[in-house]
């Protein structure tokens, strides 16, 4: 278990440090923002779509090391995945970060399982999910920006 620890940490703190994807899109398809003022993260994310697709993702914003690491995974697994994909892969996110689901049931999810640990706070939940709850958003056509509250 300390070793997952460690992993975890490393992990969380490496994409903190160097999160993938930190940049603007040039001609995005879509766009939202997304804030949680519980912990005061400000996340925007950038869409690119060509058909149903997701082909370029990416963010911005400032937040506390569980958001950003979050919003930096969620990019790499997001890019190149269908609309009707993100939707299930935010879905098993959404379960294991709320401790629905068992961490070894959420492979799909690449190196997001070390948020797994976020379910024994449920306060980081919605630092975890923000970017999440932006993008599912932006997916969806909504206009008015995202609130965790
Ligand atoms: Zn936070």
């Amino acid at each position: 278990m300390s070793e997952l620890r460690e992993l975890y940490q490393e992990l969380v703190l490496d994409h903190n440090s160097k999160p993938r994807n930190f940049r603007e899109l040039d001609s995005p398809t879509t766009s939202m923002e997304g804030y949680n003022p519980l912990c005061g993260d400000r996340v925007t994310i950038y869409l690119k779509l060509s058909n149903d697709q997701i082909e370029d993702v990416s963010f911005q914003g400032q937040g506390c090391a569980i958001s950003r690491a979050s919003a930096s995974m969620m990019t790499q697994v997001l890019k190149n995945k269908t609309i009707e994909e993100a939707e299930q892969i935010f879905h098993s996110f959404h379960e294991m970060v709320t401790g629905k689901t068992d961490p070894e049931d959420t492979q799909d999810l690449g190196d997001l399982f070390v948020l797994s640990g976020v379910s024994e706070f449920p306060s980081r939940v919605k630092c975890a999910t923000l970017s999440w709850h932006s993008v599912i958003s932006a997916l969806r056509g909504q206009q008015a920006p995202v609130s965790t509250e």
